[in-house]
């Protein structure tokens, strides 16, 4: 914990200080812009990524960056999804998938999950990735049948992220768009899924 202790004392002393007046505007609400769905992987860091900032993404972290099919259920990936699109109205909701997840290489090897039930109930929502799954890509080297699963995966929740009620609302009503993207941990770079090509492309060229 000493590490957070002291990391917590670096952002009093000289993070705060310097952002002072955007915390005072956060304090009273916020108004983010973006819905961002992303895995729990420590490895993805969207404000780093991103360049955004406090206030900008609401986000909804789960392994595997899942969207639940449509159900009665409730889950936390749903009811977030809801509040961002009819409390906070933001204007994209995005699902991004990334290089060497363990939800997808769980699902690709069937293995490590014998003492972990939770896990492999909850990794059921990953199936769909297969039948989704993208051409293997060169540039992937020895992980590319995991890549194209994982892409394959971004695509599958985009589906589901589409067919929440809330969402498919909004999109059809023109004020909301959604986007799968792919985080590469290594090249740092992120592709976006193109849907009149059903390929991925850099976000950046
Ligand atoms: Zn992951």
């Amino acid at each position: 914990m000493d590490r957070l202790v002291e990391g917590h004392k670096q952002f009093l002393a000289q993070v705060f200080p310097g952002s002072r007046h955007l915390f005072k505007l956060l304090a009273d609400g916020q108004r983010p812009e973006w819905l961002f769905i992303t895995c729990s992987d420590s490895r993805v860091v969207p404000d780093l990524m991103l360049g955004t900032s406090p206030g900008d993404l609401f986000i909804a972290r789960n392994v595997g960056n899942v969207v639940p099919v449509v159900s009665h259920d409730v889950d936390g990936v749903t009811a977030t999804i809801e509040y961002a699109v009819e409390v906070l109205k933001v204007k994209s909701a995005i699902v991004c998938g990334h290089s060497d997840c363990g939800a997808l290489k769980a699902a690709l090897n069937r293995t490590e999950l014998e003492n972990l039930p939770k896990a492999r109930r909850w990794l059921s929502h990953v199936e769909a990735a297969f039948s989704h799954r993208q051409p293997q890509n060169p540039a992937d080297g020895e992980h590319a049948e995991l890549a194209a699963l994982i892409r394959g995966n971004v695509v599958a929740q985009l589906w589901n992220l589409r067919a929440q009620p809330s969402v498919a609302r909004a999109v059809v009503e023109g004020r909301l768009t959604v986007h799968g993207w792919y985080y590469d941990i290594l090249t740092g770079g992120i592709e976006q899924y193109d849907e009149g090509t059903e390929s991925f492309l850099p976000l950046v060229e």
